[in-house]
């Protein structure tokens, strides 16, 4: 606390990230990044940018990353925009495209940074209840709001709202933006990226940290009409008209142009999802129907915490949360077929 601080500051819960450990060789299971390295291309491509022209600025544009992230979508460069991390394009959405005179609409269980973006932003957020098999309903998000935004699929729970219902939340906002955070589309569910020209108010999220193996390089962007993204570049260009670095802006390109690579990534994962809810289900685990790189699970014998505990007494560190519905459930990423291996050998022990 300071009193050079304004009064918005003092009322934000300071957020506490997954856990990154610092020491080697633990099994982590926590926050959703990929068990694999990037494409070789993208080390590549770091390394060949990494020259004297680091002296000079990025391109401001980010041109031939928009122009590769369009194509790869069908859609025009105009329709594409780029951050730091999905995170930075949430910020800069909550900043300048929600209306603060109306409450913002998310599901109850959801993506923890929803309401830290409301905090730091002087938006209210309103909840909206997941049904009882932790699906989002779709009728929920009714007007007035001041815009809507969900996972999809959801986080933590894993959970895909298929296309259908994604436009009934679209028709039924004509006046307000709607987000859609695709973070984890790539491991089983559809990008409504695919509805972009035909939904003036739709914005759509996506990330290179989880299917292309760059958490660690911070590459984010939004989809959607030209007027959207117009909005957010002057929201951008007024904070940091820069928008990634070189060594991102080279690698990305890299990371987006190998799809080979990215196909083949993403089949392992979705292949050890299955191998883990297996595992997971013969030891008497509820898993939750996951279309994401994650599971949430829940075991009759023991509460989110102990068993996150005891693991961590394993050296394999999972995530659960604090949150009313789901302080039961453990939400355990996919790793490989080793650690999976281990994570299921140590809760056969704890168990
Ligand atoms: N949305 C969701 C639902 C997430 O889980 C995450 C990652 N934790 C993000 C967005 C942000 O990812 P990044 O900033 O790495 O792109």
């Amino acid at each position: 606390m300071s009193r050079f601080w304004n009064a918005r500051v003092h009322e934000l819960k300071p957020y506490v990230p997954g856990e990154q450990p610092k020491v080697p060789n633990l099994v982590k299971l926590n926050t959703n990044e990929s068990p694999f390295g990037p494409s070789p291309k993208v080390i590549e491509a770091i390394q060949a940018a990494a020259d004297e022209s680091l002296r000079l600025y990025p391109d401001p544009e980010g041109e031939r990353l928009r122009d590769v992230i369009a194509g790869y979508h069908g859609l025009d460069a105009s329709q594409v925009f780029l951050g730091n991390g999905s995170d930075e394009v949430l910020a800069f959405i909550f900043q300048g495209l929600f209306q603060p005179d109306e409450h913002v609409l998310f599901p109850d269980i959801t993506y923890s940074f929803y309401p830290v973006y409301c905090g730091l932003y002087g938006l209210e957020g309103k909840t909206c209840p997941l049904d009882e098999d932790f699906r989002i309903d779709p009728n929920g998000f009714q007007p007035p709001n001041g815009g809507v935004i969900f996972p999809n699929p959801n986080a933590p729970t894993g959970i895909f709202l298929p296309l259908e219902s994604v436009e009934t939340i679209l028709a039924a906002n004509p006046e307000r933006v709607v987000v859609v955070d695709e973070a984890y589309v790539d491991f089983g569910g559809e990008s409504a990226s695919r509805l972009i020209n035909r939904y003036p108010n739709l914005l759509v999220t996506q990330t290179l940290s989880k299917s292309r193996s760059l958490a660690g390089l911070r590459v984010g962007f939004a989809l959607g009409q030209a007027h959207l993204i117009d909005g957010l570049s002057r929201i951008k260009n007024s904070f940091n008209s820069y928008p990634l670095d070189r060594l991102a802006q080279a690698g990305a390109i890299a990371a987006i142009e190998d799809d080979h690579y990215f196909q083949q990534c993403r089949d392992l994962v979705i292949d050890g999802r299955a191998f883990m809810v297996e595992a997971l289900e013969a030891q008497g685990f509820t898993v939750l129907p996951s279309a994401a790189n994650f599971v949430l699970c829940r075991h009759p014998a023991g509460s989110g915490d102990v068993l996150a505990s005891h693991l961590r007494d394993y050296g394999i560190i999972v995530r659960h949360f604090d949150k009313p519905r789901i302080r039961d459930f453990l939400r355990i990423t996919v790793g490989t077929r080793e650690q999976t291996n281990a994570l299921v050998k140590a809760l056969g022990e704890i168990l």
